[in-house]
Order: C-alpha cells, then sequence, then structure tokens
C-alpha cells in the first residue's frame, strides 16, 4: 500500500505541554527538523507554582509570571499555621494557558513546526521508518520519523503503544477551582502567600491548597482514593479560605501520575518525558519543572540517537534523570507515605515545618532541586526530630 506521507522530520514531539514545547525547542535550536504536534482547546488543569531554579534553567521572561509568592503557610488539622517566609527569592506563579503557548510559541522562533491535531497512533514503514499518523481539521495526515518523543501528559497514548510496563503507572487525580479575587479580599488573604492544608476531611492522602494568582486563585485539592469526593473537599476548602462565594471561573481535574515509569523508551525510536514518563514529585505534585527538565533530557537522547544511530541512547534520559532526582523522589515519597496518614500525624507534620533547619532544607530542596550536602549534622538533626515526632516522644505545639 502506498502512503500519503506529507512531510519527512528527524523528530516528531508529541504533546505540547511544558515537556514537549521544551523538547522541540531544543532540538530545533540545535538545527533538526522537529515537528511538534499538540491538540489545541484546552487549558491544562494546574496550580502553576514554579520554582526558581525553573525560571533561570528555561529562561522563563517576568511578564509570565502573573505573582509571585514570598511566603508558604503550612496549616494543620486543628488550623494551627505555620508561616514560611520564602527568603532571598520567591515561587513564581503562571498561568498554563499563557505559559504553554509561550513555550510552543518559542520552540516554533527557533525553527520548530507546529501542527494542532490529535495524535492517533505509531507504525513502522515498509523500509522499517517510523510513521505518525494524526488527526487536524481537514483530515487524517502522517508523517516520517527517524524519532518520537512522547510527551502527551498522564495516560499517554504513546506510552500505552510503545513502551513496555506504561500500564503499571499510578495516579493521584486533582481537581481546582479559579476564582475571581474579590473586590475585598477575605480577611487573612495575602496575595503573595500559598496556603497548604493539610487535613483528612480536604484529602486522605495529598493536601489542599490556595494558590493566588493575581486576580484570580486556584483552589484545590487531590487524592489517590477514587471514593473521596474532591469537589466536596474544595468546597470545604473554599469555606475555610473564605472564599466560598467568590466567583467560580473554571472547574477542572487531571491525574497527576505519581511514579516515575520503570521505562521511559522502547528501545528503538521512542522515548517518553514528562507526565507521559510518570515524572511528578511525591508529596508536592511538583510537575513542571520536572516535566522540562524530561524534554531537555530526551531531546539529548534523541540527538545521541540521530548522531549515532545507537538506540541504546534513549535510555539515557532516564539514568540521567534519575541520577540527578530519584533520592529526592524517593525521600518525599516516604514523607508522603509517613505524614499524610491521619490528622495525628499530619498535625505533627506541621508543627516540624516550625523547624528552621527543616525549612531551609524543605526550600533549598524544592527552589534550587539540590538536597544541601554540606550540613550532614542538620540532617542528623533533622533525622532525629522527625523519629521523635513520628514516635510521639516530641510534643506538637
Ligand atoms: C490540578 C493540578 C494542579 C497542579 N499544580 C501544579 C503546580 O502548582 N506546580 C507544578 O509544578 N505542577 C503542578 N501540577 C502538575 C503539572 O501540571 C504537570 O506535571 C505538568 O503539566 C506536566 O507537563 P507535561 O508537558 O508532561 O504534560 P501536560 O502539561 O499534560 O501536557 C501534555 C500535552 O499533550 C497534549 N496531548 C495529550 N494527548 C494528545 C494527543 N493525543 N495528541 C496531541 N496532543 C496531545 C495536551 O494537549 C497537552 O498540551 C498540577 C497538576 C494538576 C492536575
Amino acid at each position: 500500500m502506498t502512503t500519503s506521507v506529507t512531510m519527512e522530520m528527524d523528530a516528531v514531539v508529541i504533546g505540547g505541554g511544558p515537556a514537549g514545547a521544551t523538547a522541540a525547542d531544543d532540538l530545533a535550536r540545535q538545527g533538526y527538523r522537529v515537528l511538534l504536534l499538540d491538540r489545541a482547546g484546552r487549558i491544562k488543569p494546574c496550580g502553576g507554582a514554579i520554582p526558581p531554579r525553573l525560571i533561570a534553567d528555561f529562561a522563563i521572561p517576568n511578564e509570565l509570571l502573573v505573582a509571585r509568592a514570598t511566603a508558604a503557610r503550612m496549616v494543620s488539622p486543628k488550623a494551627i499555621e505555620v508561616d514560611i517566609p520564602i527568603e532571598g527569592g520567591f515561587v513564581g506563579m503562571v498561568d498554563r494557558e499563557q505559559f504553554d503557548e509561550w513555550l510552543r510559541a518559542r520552540a516554533a522562533t527557533h525553527g520548530a513546526l507546529r501542527r494542532v491535531g490529535q495524535f492517533e497512533r505509531l507504525r513502522l514503514d515498509e523500509d522499517g521508518v517510523r510513521v505518525v499518523h494524526f488527526q487536524t481539521d481537514t483530515g487524517p495526515e502522517q508523517v516520517r520519523t527517524r524519532a518520537v518523543i512522547g510527551a502527551d501528559g498522564a495516560r499517554s497514548k504513546v506510552a500505552q503503544q510503545e513502551v513496555p510496563g506504561a500500564d503499571q503507572g499510578r495516579f493521584v487525580f486533582a481537581y481546582h477551582e479559579i476564582l475571581a479575587v474579590p473586590e475585598v479580599p477575605p480577611v487573612g488573604y495575602a496575595p503573595s502567600r500559598c496556603e497548604v492544608h493539610y487535613r483528612g476531611s480536604l484529602s486522605p492522602d495529598f493536601y489542599g491548597w490556595v494558590f493566588p494568582h493575581g486576580d484570580s486563585v486556584s483552589v484545590g485539592t487531590g487524592s489517590a482514593d477514587k471514593g473521596f469526593s474532591l469537589r466536596r473537599g474544595v468546597l470545604q476548602l473554599r469555606e475555610i479560605a473564605g472564599l466560598t462565594h467568590a466567583r467560580t471561573l473554571r472547574r477542572e481535574g487531571a491525574p497527576i501520575p505519581m511514579k516515575p515509569l520503570p521505562r521511559w523508551d522502547n528501545g528503538r525510536d521512542v522515548v517518553l518525558a514528562g507526565d507521559a514518563a510518570g515524572v511528578v514529585a511525591p508529596a508536592s505534585g511538583e510537575g513542571i519543572y520536572y516535566a522540562m527538565l524530561g524534554g531537555r533530557l530526551a531531546a539529548d537522547a534523541v540527538v545521541q540517537l540521530l548522531q549515532t544511530g545507537n538506540v541504546r541512547a534513549l535510555a539515557g534520559a532516564r539514568r540521567r534523570f534519575m541520577r540527578e532526582h530519584g533520592r529526592v523522589f524517593w525521600v518525599l515519597g516516604m514523607m508522603q507515605h509517613f505524614w499524610y496518614r491521619s490528622d495525628k500525624r499530619r498535625e505533627r507534620f506541621v508543627s516540624i515545618c516550625r523547624d528552621r533547619d527543616v525549612q531551609q532544607l524543605t526550600f533549598d530542596a524544592y527552589m534550587h532541586k539540590r538536597l544541601v550536602r554540606a550540613r550532614p549534622l542538620t540532617h542528623l538533626r533533622i533525622f532525629l526530630k522527625d523519629m521523635a515526632h513520628l514516635l510521639g516522644l516530641a510534643r506538637v505545639s
């Protein structure tokens, strides 16, 4: 059968979120012919909090930041509040509608070819070359390519079709409501402070959040428990935050992957990045930075494949990622496992966050994506305090 193939590319990136747009940008900047395929029309549900490391590493301009958080408030089940100033920096807030489109447009200015369409399937041509099938407004299209980056988000179709083990992914389902900040904001509302609420009735295994975005605010929660009503959780959180009567602009939800997949490539010509690869930090649900890094590492792996023909280069994306962040993911996973289990433990967890050492360590890890190695005694102190709390030997203040 002859195919009506319209294009020949070095690489096709499927999905134009932070992972895919970054991968396409990196490939285009290096002169590769890359097609960035994204289905249009849906804003990614997201709290939109990004750390300084992301802003620096991926050259995000100031105008994309709709707000800057300079403090975080942790709220315990008994409504004990622990305020943590973000010293010497801020957490950026982006609106995903503008942020993602800006990233895609940047890739296009560097030479990536953008197409709006719905990915359908991959197949091998008679000569062994990969063909990507997708639907556009004007009908079906296909493109031949030497490599594919699957960045089509959680429950990735590319992963399911091509990568062994992709069906093992587990998810938290997250839901949020975007509200217009009332002209007279509720008492205690601070436009530059993110709130994180730990309470079983808001989430039995994750947390609820109130993230200000300038004129709007994201109020959300998540849980892996399918029986838990996220809507009821958000309703309660709106009440706690004094935002019950604020105008609701959007209601939306999406799955968040809980664990990196065991493999990110098919050993031939496909590699995954971002949510498609299962890469979101446990305990925090932070995924944008890791998606962009994953996109960058996937692009590097594809460049190596294109240059050397060595298919083993693709596995380098996961290997490099886990070398840099595997330990942090493990620590965060343990933290979620221990502390997000009952209100009694959540109460202790928030209490621990009063500790200056814990604050410093947590913020270094979040803001700069590094575990501080220079102060082993601090780690030991935190470990001992952690154990004291876990065993109930420390008093909850
Ligand atoms: C409610 C919620 C709140 C969150 N809050 C935060 C937060 O505050 N900070 C943070 O860092 N992370 C947050 N996350 C996680 C973060 O949103 C994700 O980890 C991140 O978006 C992953 O980026 P990605 O590019 O891998 O995937 P996505 O952003 O999901 O992008 C995938 C892209 O692929 C496209 N696509 C999918 N299927 C197809 C197809 N068949 N054909 C063509 N295109 C396709 C989609 O249209 C989309 O553009 C949150 C997640 C949720 C659900």
